[in-house]
């Protein structure tokens, strides 16, 4: 099935008029989460859908996940809890940038769960269910290493059996790995080790540590629930290794036009590429207002240098950017590609079969992560799958 939605068709703006098409399959979604829940038999898989589910649409991705049978969430901001919480009545969902001063009561109204990074906002937290004569549930994450949020091990420790612990529910404890898309990176130890220390001190509260690569580690430090993101939508949690996930997401640009360049011509704002021999460039209707990283801009100094850039498959085959990314605009080098098999109007691929999200990522000097979530507003967006 394929529901035409988001910025389609309410705005009436048809799939010939678009520049660029995503398509984002649910079903893969819902697979992906299955996949992984069937990995960690024994704990709860649950789903961190922050930043609109990866730029994959909370509205979209989040039924579809509950369907699979999801029923813990994660999200960075309290806004993005409300928007699932609109969807789903009775899951858990947990914030997981924690509890900006005078919130709780929005916390309450809408049944989210802050994740308290800080003893100030652990004591505001305990503070306000006193007030309100309850024991509100949130998590608590101890900082193992991230040195990014999170309350130091002393002083979680240091909470056990006082008045403050006593003051809410404490309804999971977390950690934060820094590197477990790094297999054999020494971190995971110390951090694990750490994390335990933590756990002696909060003995019967469910415990939290893996994201979608952690899950992946073979320490397998998957304890009550899992917290896997990337994967879900695709990414690969085993860089060095084949991606054991269904791919979600295709991106296609469409041609504009097709010209052929003599030997020496130059292409692209600032004429930083150029041909070197006679060459075949199309033009596609996709810039780095689309999200597709400049940075992904191939030159003649990056190809010397040996620095990859970016690349588009046309009738099958990989055919490299010419000249810098534009704005709304990128050129490609189809020399190989037959003549007869591509035209205006054509649609190529940018994201999709072996242009992973993490190969794009590669291609633009970052990581699959941010070309996720950085896809943009302006494309055809198609949702299809069983789940639509
Ligand atoms: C984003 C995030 C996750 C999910 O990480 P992925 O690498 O996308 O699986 C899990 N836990 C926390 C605390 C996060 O911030």
């Amino acid at each position: 099935m394929i529901t035409e939605a988001a910025n389609t068709p309410e705005e009436g703006f048809h799939i010939a008029e678009a520049g660029g098409v995503l398509t984002i399959d649910l079903d893969a979604i819902a697979a992906n989460w299955r996949f992984l829940r069937q990995k960690i038999s024994g704990s709860e898989c649950s789903a961190v859908v922050k930043a609109n589910a990866y730029g994959l649409g909370i509205e979209k991705v989040v039924p579809a996940l509950a369907a699979a049978g999801c029923r813990t969430f994660f999200v960075a901001l309290l806004s993005e809890g409300i928007r699932v919480r609109k969807l789903l009545p009775d899951a858990t969902i947990y914030v997981l940038n924690g509890l900006f001063p005078g919130t709780a009561e929005t916390y309450i109204a809408h049944n989210l769960r802050p994740v308290l990074n800080s003893m100030p906002e652990v004591s505001e937290w305990a503070a306000f269910s006193k007030g309100q004569n309850a024991l509100f549930p949130a998590a608590l994450h101890v900082d193992t290493g991230m040195t990014r949020l999170g309350l130091s091990i002393a002083e979680a420790i240091a909470m056990k059996g006082g008045k403050l612990a006593a003051s809410f529910e404490c309804s999971l404890l977390m950690s934060h790995f820094t590197s477990s898309e790094e297999p054999s990176h020494p971190t995971h130890r110390r951090q694990i080790e750490a994390f335990q220390r933590a756990r002696e001190a909060f003995p019967d509260t469910p415990a939290s540590m893996a994201n979608s690569s952690g899950i992946f580690l073979p320490q397998t430090p998957h304890y009550d629930l899992v917290r896997p993101g990337y994967a879900l939508y695709g990414g690969n949690p085993l860089p060095d290794e084949a991606n054991p996930m269904r791919p979600v997401v295709r991106l296609e640009g469409r041609i504009v036009q097709i010209r052929s360049v003599e030997a020496g011509t130059k292409a692209g704002y600032n004429n930083r590429w150029s041909a070197n021999k006679k060459a075949r460039l199309a033009t596609i209707s996709i810039g780095y207002f689309d999200g597709y990283p400049r940075s992904a801009s191939a030159t003649d100094l990056k190809k010397k240098a040996g620095i990859p850039s970016g690349s588009a498959i046309v009738a099958g085959q990989l055919c490299p950017f010419a000249g810098n990314i534009s704005m709304d605009l990128t050129i490609i080098d189809i020399t190989d590609v037959d003549p007869k098999a591509a035209a205006p109007g054509d649609l190529v691929t940018l994201i999709g079969d072996e242009l992973s999200i993490d190969r794009v990522g590669e291609n633009a000097g970052t990581i699959g992560y941010e070309i996720l979530t950085n896809l943009g507003q302006r494309y055809y967006r198609r949702y299809i799958g069983e789940a639509v």
